[in-house]
């Protein structure tokens, strides 16, 4: 097969008089007024349960997006059986045309879908239009298209060699069994990426989604279906993450785990699924990949140029409201040069506008939910009481109309304060504030702090400097920066993901994650 050479989709800024604008504009307007009814779909049928659940627009929470059937112990056991029912089928499609069902999902979703995929995730999980674009429109299709050309390559690695009178060849099944995705509120990217990379490998998959994001993934998941995928090869089963897995782990198909959430749900089913394997649950060992937590980081050596790294920072830990597992949440800046970065980076964040999602002005909107709102507030308090902390800019938490979190930025006295080691998940930077000469202790108490390791970044201009970083740094990020925030990792360009407590590392966007997908065989003919 000859996959289309991918590039990635560019991207569209809506500036004022387009009629992108007017059109997102519109679809925003349509959809605060409409009310979606979400079903499950098992085998290409809509169920509808009655145990109903509410997405909420998160900068307004009284009003109701959407509402979503949850699945049930019925729905999840006709999910199942049809899944192995369909895989049969689908794994004996040629290459091409699975190929070309997500190919031609990516143009739907860029074309008849992209305003509503656009507005839902505006709406539905609080990203403001540029956060939207990047998110719903570029990376969604991006990985869409990209990861044809990767399963590709990976159809045609066969052994170089061959004894005469013998042929050797591999071949790439799908797992033996169903594959589980369960996708995250943070990324409609994901949400079109977990199902569909193991389905592109001829896996049948039962699909999770976040309740926070169930408008902008079923639209997706419409796509799918529109492009032409069969029943039964994605099964859409939305509802309680508990309930779904006891029956989604507890099963003698269960072959592989998509996943991308925090890193307390990751470590519950790698445990559920290793007891079940060490139980004889399973018929083989499954692949279990996921994506979990960060407490990623910037490192300023007092060569890096300020300008530079105050811009990124704003940006890294504030865009989405700090909502991305690579959000930069702790900052490392040398004594000599902190007081001019303090006042450029309070100056910035007074600057940030705060607004409702769909306010095309707004530069950051309100967070998730209810729970977080009431996490990061936690951390915020902590902070105003602590003599360990001083929060120097924002710290305003209004939950009057929707989860609003100002942009907030605390000063830690003891490099292991509360907020430089935990993972908050909001808009809240901790920054601890290092003797120039200590460059090298901090850097080897930056990769100590935290058990995470995701993405991290190092802001200098000298080489030498650079070169220390990489040594001391080497295992505390799965995606590293030079001179760059450490969010915003493109398809096709860094294939993104981390180890230690940030998950498995099998870079989302890239061959590594579609090679867990498959399991090969070899095949050795004697002529
Ligand atoms: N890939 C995204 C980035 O580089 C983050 C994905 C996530 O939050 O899981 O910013």
């Amino acid at each position: 097969a000859s996959i289309p050479t991918p590039v990635n989709q560019p991207m569209l800024n809506y500036e004022v008089g387009s009629t992108h604008r007017k059109l997102l504009k519109e679809a925003c307007a349509k959809l605060r007024n409409s009310s979606w009814d979400i079903p499950c779909v098992v085998g290409g049928k809509e169920i509808r349960t009655g145990d109903i659940q509410k997405q909420l627009i998160c900068s307004d929470h009284n009003k109701v997006l959407a509402t979503f059937h949850q699945a049930n112990a019925d729905v999840l056991k006709q999910a199942i059986d049809n899944a192995i029912e369909s895989k049969v089928q689908w794994e004996s499609l040629p290459f091409e045309d699975r190929a070309a069902i997500f190919l031609k999902t990516a143009d739907l979703l860029n074309t008849k879908y992209r305003y509503d995929v656009l507005a839902a995730t505006m709406l539905g999980q609080g990203k403001t239009v540029w956060q939207a674009e990047i998110d719903a429109a570029a990376e969604t299709i991006d990985f869409l298209r990209f990861n044809t050309k990767y399963a590709q390559e990976i159809y045609e690695q066969q052994p170089p060699a061959n004894s005469p009178g013998c042929w050797n060849r591999v071949e790439y099944r799908p797992l033996e069994g169903y594959v589980v995705a369960i996708s995250p509120f943070n990324f409609t990217a994901i949400g079109a990426n977990l199902p569909s990379a193991p389905a592109l490998m001829g896996n049948v998959v039962l699909w999770k989604p976040a309740s926070t994001a169930v408008l902008s993934n079923w639209i997706v998941y419409k796509a799918f279906l529109e492009a032409g995928l069969p029943a039964g090869v994605i099964q859409f089963i939305p509802g309680s993450g508990r309930l779904v897995g006891d029956h989604v782990f507890n099963n003698k198909n269960f072959a592989g785990l998509h996943f991308t959430g925090s890193t307390g749900v990751f470590n519950d089913i790698y445990k559920k699924t290793a007891d079940n394997l060490v139980a004889g649950v399973y018929k083989g060992y499954p692949r279990i990949v996921g994506e979990t937590g960060g407490k990623d980081f910037h490192f300023l050596h007092n060569s890096g140029d300020v300008e530079n790294f105050v811009n990124n920072t704003l940006r890294g830990s504030f865009e989405y409201q700090g909502q991305k597992c690579s959000a930069c949440s702790r900052a490392y800046i040398p004594q000599s040069l902190w007081p001019q970065i303090k006042d450029k980076l309070v100056a910035g964040v007074k600057s940030m506008k705060m607004g409702q999602s769909d306010d095309f002005s707004s530069f950051v909107s309100a967070v998730i939910d209810k729970n977080s709102f009431n996490n990061i507030q936690s951390y915020i308090e902590h902070a105003k009481a602590s003599p360990d902390a001083e929060i120097i800019v924002g710290g305003k938490c209004d939950n009057s109309v929707g989860w609003f979190v100002e942009p907030t930025i605390i000063l830690a006295k003891d490099p292991h304060y509360k907020s430089m080691e935990e993972e908050i998940f909001g808009p809240v930077l901790t920054i601890y504030v290092y003797e120039d000469s200590k460059f090298e202790e901090t850097l080897q108490l930056c990769d100590q702090t935290s058990p995470y390791a995701l993405t991290g970044a190092i802001f200098s201009t000298c080489r030498y400097a650079i070169a220390t970083a990489h040594k001391y740094l080497k295992n505390a990020a799965g995606n590293f920066y030079i001179n760059d925030k450490c969010t915003g990792a493109v398809v096709g360009q860094q294939p993104f993901g981390g180890a230690r407590a940030s998950g498995t590392n099998d870079k989302a966007g890239s061959s590594l994650n579609l090679l867990r997908w498959t399991t090969a065989r070899t095949i050795k003919e004697n002529f």
